[in-house]
């Protein structure tokens, strides 16, 4: 018998969710972003639930020929663009749209001899300063690229920094604004919350990733607590033992969970090595919640590699074999992330291989 630990993917949830970005940008096409195998939730298992998109963004060429196996023949959108000629001649074989970000692939773009079209995202660094050219450089970058025969479209593209707070892209979107005065095409600018909380970004594109999967940009649930999004990933489990403390006995690592009277304590098969995080408080107060039986408990000590601990209740009969859930519907991932200082982003990415997931 395998652990009994497994993700689902809830194909319901991302059409859903998908759902959700259309109505808040009704005029955009919209780039699903399954970079980092789709947050973590497998390409596979999220191909069927984001079909309805209008294109796919991700970092990996392997992941776009994945795509491309499933039998996707819409655009693919790599969003770091190429690194090498070899790249280059699958991003034109494959009919890949790619990012151009930098003058090292400007140049083998110029370099290149292929006929077949190739689409390009200009990137355009207006504060964010990880990728793309500074807004003085963009009018030449735009006219080499519009002069190769083989670039069939640019796209200007940006993107925000802190588009999840409040005026978090006046600044950049005016610099976008000004950097492209007297230049065609469409723009993409918009990631997940852009799309939630400023329209004035959407544009021709936009980039939705953490709430096509049901989490929040903010990592705070209740930032989206209204708009109808629903959780893509559930984390299962089950209880493998139940031990009886006393009041005064501790558990786990470090002792730092104390049971204030006679307690039971449930024996949950998840742990770092599954991508459980470790910080998640498990002593003191607001500790982290668990959903045993559906019912939710509250973490007890240290998470460690293979396991963690929870209290049960006075009235919870639960045991071996009862259903955990870590996070899923019911449980939202950002309290979990919350509760160890993190987003739901990175709870999501750090799933563990050895975990078998299943869409359903
Ligand atoms: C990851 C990414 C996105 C999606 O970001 P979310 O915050 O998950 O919506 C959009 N655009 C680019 C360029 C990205 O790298």
């Amino acid at each position: 018998m395998p652990r009994p630990i497994h993700a689902r993917i809830h194909v319901s949830a991302l059409r859903n969710n998908l759902a959700v970005v259309r109505a808040h940008a009704p005029s955009a096409r919209v780039w699903s972003v399954i970079k980092a195998n789709a947050y973590g939730h497998g390409i596979r298992n999220v191909y069927e639930g984001l079909r309805g998109t209008d294109g796919f963004a991700l970092l990996d060429l392997d992941e776009a020929l994945l795509l491309r196996s499933l039998g996707w023949q819409g655009p693919v959108l790599l969003l770091e663009g190429f690194f090498s000629t070899r790249d280059l001649d699958l991003v034109s074989r494959h009919h890949l749209a790619t990012v151009v970000h930098n003058e090292e692939q400007l140049r083998l773009l110029e370099a290149h001899r292929g006929r077949r079209a190739i689409e390009v995202l200009l990137k355009i660094n207006t504060g964010m300063n990880r990728l793309g050219f500074a807004p003085s450089q963009l009018q030449d970058a735009w006219t080499r690229l519009s002069a190769l025969p083989f670039v069939s479209g640019i796209t200007l593209m940006s993107h925000f920094a802190n588009a999840d707070e409040n005026d978090g892209v006046a600044h950049q979107l005016s610099t976008f604004e000004k950097a492209r005065a007297g230049i065609p095409g469409p723009a993409s600018l918009a990631n997940s919350a852009a799309i939630l909380w400023h329209p004035a970004t959407h544009h021709d594109w936009v980039r939705p990733g953490i709430i096509l999967y049901g989490a929040s940009p903010t990592g705070r649930q209740a930032d989206i607590a209204a708009s109808g999004l629903q959780a893509a990933m559930s984390l299962c489990s089950e209880l493998i033992a139940v031990q009886v403390v006393a009041r005064g006995d501790t558990v786990g690592y470090g002792s730092t969970y104390t049971a204030s009277r006679k307690t039971r304590i449930g024996i949950v098969a998840c742990g770092y090595a599954d991508g459980y995080p470790r910080h998640a408080r498990g002593s003191g107060r607001e500790r982290t919640p668990v959903l045993v039986n559906g019912q939710r408990c509250r973490l007890a000590g240290r998470v460690s590699m293979d396991m963690l601990a929870v209290e049960l209740p006075a009235h919870c009969d639960a045991g071996p074999g009862s259903p955990v859930t870590l996070w899923g519907p019911g449980l939202p991932i950002d309290e979990v992330a919350a509760s160890a200082g993190t987003i739901g982003y990175e709870l999501m990415c750090a799933l563990a291989p050895r975990i078998p997931v299943q869409a359903d």
